[in-house]
């Protein structure tokens, strides 16, 4: 069996976890999101890339819920402390994969030829691609003016609303190798709990991912991450709310047309399934509180193969 699963960061990383434990690494590709890519100190951070590989390789800080365990902040401490740009918290640990991936981009290596080096360096043995290789970045518009991801992400505490999401480069970005193969050879697609404007958006912003997931012939499942309608972290519920004018199932399902066939959605959302249409919702327990949490939400999930 095959399966690839779209995800973002922190919480995608969480669901694909699961998904590893319950069909193998062998049997799982990720596509991931690099709307969020940054280029800070010089340096290419791709943070959701970059959180699935430490979540995979069990490097991840489950406390704070990003970047890397056992991590010190010297670096960024000297940088503050010469006015350098400082905004965009870097661990050490962190900023080592940084500097070699940076290296390797100018050095003219692309970036999911790069990410399968630093997977197998890791000992991660799923496969983690970029959802391009070509630059493809997320902006946000909104009443205080346009931003790129992490300036209105990290900088400005996503505390504006936003009025629209673009996505710089979309026209001309080409899925990254094996990404095309991996949607048209999967026996199951999964959509992960990630935010669906700007973590799974960016992946299907890319017009062949999209149009491979339209033609599809087997299933789709999404992940739904928002609990009682309400993010469990960050701001889809906000962004759901203004864009879509609501936080019910129907409303994330909506931002998937024609894209998914079921909707995995929390127990606490399971008295408001109106509006769904075609998409089947699957009711479980959908807070990934721990290893369990994680691997049943994904047995939900996966439970849409046909036997
Ligand atoms: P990011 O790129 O690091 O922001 O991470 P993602 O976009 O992949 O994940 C963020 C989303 O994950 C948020 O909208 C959260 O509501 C959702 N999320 C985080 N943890 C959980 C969880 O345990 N269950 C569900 N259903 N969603 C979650
Ligand atoms: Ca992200």
């Amino acid at each position: 069996m095959n399966v690839a699963v779209l995800s973002g960061g922190v919480g995608g990383a969480r669901f694909v976890r699961g998904v590893v434990d319950v069909v193998g690494a062998e049997a799982t590709t990720v596509i991931g999101n690099v709307g969020d890519d940054v280029e800070v100190l010089g340096l290419h951070v791709s943070p959701d890339l970059d959180s699935i590989l430490y979540a995979l390789a069990g490097l991840a800080d489950e406390q704070r819920g990003w970047g890397r365990s056992d991590e010190t902040w010297n670096a960024l401490g000297t940088v503050g402390a010469l006015g350098g740009e400082d905004w965009f918290a870097l661990g050490d640990r962190d900023l080592g994969l940084h500097l070699v991936r940076t290296q390797a981009l100018q050095a003219g290596e692309p970036l999911s030829a790069m990410t399968q080096r630093l997977a197998e360096a890791l000992g991660v043995a799923v496969r983690l691609l970029p959802a391009t290789d070509d630059r493809l970045r997320t902006w946000l518009d909104t009443p205080a003016g346009s931003f790129p991801f992490q300036e209105w992400f990290v900088a400005r505490g996503h505390r504006d609303e936003v009025d629209a999401v673009r996505f710089e480069g979309e026209e001309a970005a080409r899925p990254a190798p094996g990404a095309l193969e991996t949607i048209d050879g999967a026996d199951l697609v999964l959509l992960a709990p990630s935010n669906p404007y700007v973590s799974v958006g960016p992946i299907l912003a890319v017009r062949e991912l999209r149009e491979a997931l339209l033609r599809r012939s087997v299933p789709c499942v999404a992940v739904s991450p928002l609990i009682g309608g309400r993010a469990v972290k960050g701001p889809a519920d906000r962004m759901l709310q203004r864009l879509a004018g609501g936080t019910s199932p129907r409303h994330v399902a909506g931002c998937y047309p024609g894209l998914i066939d079921a909707l995995v959605v929390d127990e606490a959302d399971a008295d408001d399934l109106e509006g769904l249409g075609e998409v089947r919702p699957i009711v479980t327990r959908t807070l990934m509180s721990d290893a369990d949490a994680r691997r049943r939400l994904a047995e939900a999930a996966l439970g849409a193969v046909p036997a």
